[in-house]
């Protein structure tokens, strides 16, 4: 199958002095050492990097110096041997010497295909595979240490486990259904089934519930701010985008009127959505009501809700605190450079132990206090705690989710006591679902299109 030699640039184009071309494949040493004049590359041992130059074959003159990284199969990436020759020059130098390789035998790679061989070679599984896309693709700190995770093979270990599990009761019912004459051998069976599809589901339902959260760090937390009109809202949006680099500021397909601004907040992808620009929010609890409001209003992950220390508690306010009741909010207190006519007691009870802050956004303080409470709102519990497993990928919540819903037909026949072996075609399902998670029973042309979507030269 894979026995030709790839290569492609390696670093993002564009960006860097430094880049780098890699070679992969049974012919990565031999080719680069046909164009590379310095220390003899076939006699050099595996790990070591050499100085030299990269020589145009047609007219001998120097076309980069170079570093080469000399990797000698499996202890590589791919499990092939894998060359790295580190340019100097820029884009247009790495270009030729990338061009020189080309011409000397060696495949352009495909989007994705060093992380294909290394799957392909069983050096990763495919989830780790697709945390690795998820790496190059990751745009903040925190996604990127999900995906981190990921890759370490945490997720994969869990899911293996599960389908252990579920092996196990399988194999149960296998001993049933060739001794039927062990009365006790079923009845164990059937209990063997009932206590590990709950604990499976409970598992599964665990990896979900997580599962929100990753994609949560993967589109930004949809972040409304609210308050009455000239509490600052604007102003509490630019000192967000100000203060933390943005992300994305203009997203395609938004309407023109919806503004929406993406920045990391300590790690935590916040999408702004100042709804301003469409109807003032103060307006929603007046126009369609309590209910109505409250459910726009869920649909975001994070609401701030400003109100002006200058002026005294009104009904708007209130209505928009009993609006946000149960959701996730912090209460800014804005405008403290003025005189005090709030009534914080009144403000705390409301709050109902949610964040209160108090900001001057007009003198620029309190926005840390206030970066600290976003941060905290969301990875002070179990975000940030080191040892939980993400799920971060939409193909893995789907999958988790059809392997849910096999075991749970699973477990309504236990419950119906319908025979054995028409139950273990539902536990039989769930543990493929939960296989192709780590492309234990992907077909090819999954595979294929996974791979697909990687950035070239990974
Ligand atoms: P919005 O209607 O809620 O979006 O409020 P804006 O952000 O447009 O602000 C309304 C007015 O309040 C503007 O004139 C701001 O300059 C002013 N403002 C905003 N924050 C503060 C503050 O902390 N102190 C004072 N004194 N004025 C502020
Ligand atoms: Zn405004």
């Amino acid at each position: 199958m894979e026995t030709d030699t790839i290569t492609a640039i390696s670093t993002p184009i564009g960006e860097g002095a430094i880049a780098i071309v890699r070679l992969s494949g049974p012919e990565a040493i031999s080719i680069t050492e046909q164009l590379f004049k310095g220390k003899s590359l076939s006699e050099a041992d595996s790990h070591t990097i050499h100085y030299g130059k990269i020589l145009d074959p047609q007219t001998q003159e120097v076309a980069e110096e170079v570093m080469v990284t000399l990797m000698r199969g499996p202890k590589t990436f791919t499990r092939e041997d894998v060359v790295e020759i580190n340019c100097h020059g820029g884009m247009v130098a790495v270009n030729r010497v990338l061009e020189i390789i080309l011409s000397k035998g060696a495949r352009l790679a495909e989007p994705g295909e060093f992380t294909k061989r290394a799957f392909l070679h069983g050096r990763i599984d495919l989830s780790q595979a697709e945390a690795v896309m998820d790496l190059i693709r990751a745009k903040t700190d925190k996604a990127m240490s999900v995906a981190l995770k990921q890759m370490d093979g945490r997720l994969s270990g869990l899911i293996q486990t599960l389908r252990q599990d579920l092996l196990e009761t399988v194999a149960h019912v296998e001993v049933n259904i060739d001794y039927p004459e062990y009365d006790d051998v079923e009845e164990m069976s059937n209990e063997v089934m009932r206590d590990k599809t709950k604990e499976v589901h409970r598992e599964i339902d665990n990896l979900l519930q997580v599962a929100k959260q990753g994609k949560i760090l993967r589109e930004g937390l949809a972040t409304a701010i609210i308050g009455r009109p000239n509490v600052g809202k604007s102003s509490l949006m630019n000192a967000l985008v100000q203060e933390n680099k943005a992300i994305v500021t203009e997203i395609p397909g938004t309407t023109r009127d919806i503004i929406e601004e993406y920045v990391n907040v300590r790690g935590v992808p916040l999408r702004l959505v100042d709804t301003a620009g469409i109807r003032e929010t103060e307006d929603i609890v007046e126009k369609i009501g309590v209910e109505r409001s409250r459910k726009v209003l869920k649909e975001s992950d994070l609401i701030l809700f400003v109100l002006n220390h200058n002026e005294e508690l009104s009904e708007e306010d209130e209505k928009l605190f009993e609006a946000i009741q149960g959701l996730e909010y912090i209460v800014i207190i804005n405008k403290t450079d003025l005189e005090q006519n709030l009534d914080l007691n009144r403000v705390k009870e409301l709050a109902e132990g949610n964040p209160i802050v108090t900001t001057s956004l007009l003198v620029e303080a309190g926005i840390d206090k206030l970066e600290q409470a976003i941060a905290d709102t969301f990875f002070s519990g179990e975000i940030d705690t080191g040892d939980l497993t993400y799920v971060s990928n939409i193909r893995h919540i789907q999958l988790l989710k059809q392997a849910k819903e096999a075991l749970e037909d699973a477990m309504q026949g236990l419950e119906m006591e319908m025979p054995l072996d028409i139950v273990q075609i539902d536990v039989t399902r769930t543990w493929e679902f939960l296989g192709e998670i780590i492309g234990d029973t992907a077909s090819d042309s999954l595979i294929d299109q996974l791979f697909s979507q990687f950035c070239l030269g990974k």
